[in-house]
């Protein structure tokens, strides 16, 4: 039984298939004159509208810890993502493998990637977090309304006396 446990640990290296990140998108929009023109890997949630653009590629902004990039891909890589962060749910997290510039040549001089690699690191889902918020706010406004009625109840009551 160890053995089989053993290995199976032993095995899950190996399935790993995602290259490590060289990078984030706090480092690459923080002046990353040494990125410019590099290949670089990094991870991101998806927000915001998925957008055309000339040349049929799509625009996709990926946001990490407040920080935000433009990624140029394929749109059968943006068919990958399931989801775009929005109040109420997370966008899919994407590591992306591309050549970013620092004031893109052919994009107006926007900072942006262009990916050449795009896999899914994890799906969008629901944020939980708004849902437990609504419940608070929803609970707090039982509270004020049931003390607004026994305020109300008990004038009535000081009235018919
Ligand atoms: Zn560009």
């Amino acid at each position: 039984m160890h053995a089989i446990m053993l290995a199976l640990f032993m095995l899950v290296p190996i399935n790993l298939t995602f290259a490590e990140p060289t990078t984030s998108i706090t480092m690459l929009t923080g002046a990353a004159q040494q990125s410019d023109n590099q290949q670089v890997v990094f991870r991101g949630e998806v927000v915001g509208d998925l957008i055309s653009s000339a040349d049929g590629r799509v625009w996709v902004t990926m946001i990490d810890s407040g920080s935000a990039i433009s990624v140029l891909m394929k749109p059968e890589d943006a068919a990958l993502i399931d989801a775009t962060g929005r109040y109420e749910q997370t966008g899919t997290k994407l590591e992306v493998t591309g050549i970013f510039h620092l004031s893109c040549p052919t994009d107006d001089g926007l900072s942006d990637v262009h990916a050449t690699s795009v896999t899914v690191v994890a799906p969008g889902e629901p944020r939980k977090s708004s849902v437990n918020m609504m419940l608070l706010v929803a609970g707090l406004l039982l509270v004020v309304i049931g003390g607004l009625l026994a305020f109300l109840y008990h004038i009535f009551h000081e009235r018919m006396r």
